[in-house]
């Protein structure tokens, strides 16, 4: 009887090392079962990812760890995968979420500090936050006026603040999500800024503003903006590589206009906000 390399006698103990193996040879049984997203104390069979055979892979998962094997006589394949070794990616985003829940317990309005609300009113933030277009607070134990993040399905995934002290960062980006800071206002039309204070100013234009926040434009960012019709790209005029390297990756999902800046959005009269914006919003 002709037997794989992975045959029933290969027990548990064999555990993570066949996993790797595996994985070696093209088979990245992790992430399919990863894929398999089984709830904890719950048995799932499906087809098997050596052998190919149908229904004959079995996965169960213990809360601490996941066993699988494979009934066809002629695969057996087996193991144990510790949960460590489960989806980096998965594993990831609940780590952001515990430390932004960690973060956040220091998240307290803002009226609790003059020094944030003033911030608030000579950065041309007032607008968007009197009309709740961004969720802005005050991380009282660091002293920073806080620009709340949302991801797709609306759940705060991360945090940007601006210090109202000497401590470094000046911008403190809370958890790594790779979510930009978007205002939450209505318009087929994006401003996309450097800094979540001229985001929040554009909003006096009746579009919508988004924040960069230093990054270049990732990947991520596009599924965020492509949703709108039009993006006008407006960074200081140091940057316009970056601008024009922006505007080449939107040009495919919407029309790009670019606009090069020499003073901060945060800074100008809501006149010249109205008179350089407003003729894009719709
Ligand atoms: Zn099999």
């Amino acid at each position: 009887m002709v037997k794989s390399h992975f045959s029933c006698t290969v027990s548990y103990q064999f555990d993570i090392a066949i996993g790797e193996y595996m994985k070696d040879k093209g088979v990245n049984i992790n992430g399919y079962i990863d894929a398999m997203a089984i709830q904890e104390g719950t048995t799932m069979r499906s087809d098997c990812p050596v052998c190919g055979h149908k229904n004959s892979f079995s996965v169960t998962n213990m809360g601490n760890s996941i066993v699988y094997n494979c009934f066809y006589a002629d695969c057996g394949v087996s193991g144990k995968i510790r949960h460590g070794l489960l989806s980096y990616g998965r594993l990831r985003k609940e780590k952001r979420r515990l430390n932004l829940s960690m973060y956040s317990q220091y998240f307290v309005p803002v009226s609790r500090s003059q020094k944030a609300v003033q911030y608030i009113n000579d950065n041309n933030i007032k607008h968007a936050y009197d009309n709740k277009y961004a969720r802005i607070e005050l991380d009282i134990r660091e002293n920073r006026v806080v620009f709340t993040i949302f991801d797709d399905a609306h759940l705060m995934t991360d945090a940007v603040g601006r210090s109202l002290t000497n401590k470094k960062p000046k911008w403190k980006r809370y958890c790594s999500s790779r979510v930009p800071f978007i205002t939450s206002n209505r318009s087929d039309t994006c401003v996309i800024v450097e800094d979540c204070a001229s985001a929040c100013a554009v909003t006096q234009a009746d579009v919508v503003g988004v924040a960069l926040m230093g990054t270049n434009l990732v990947d991520n960012y596009i599924s965020y903006i492509k949703k709108f019709k039009t993006a006008v790209v407006c960074l200081d005029k140091d940057a316009s590589q970056k601008s024009l390297t922006i505007a080449k990756e939107l040009f495919a999902h919407m029309s790009v206009h670019n606009i090069f800046i020499e003073t901060d959005i945060k800074t100008w009269h809501v006149d010249k906000i109205n008179e350089k914006f407003r003729v894009y919003s719709s």
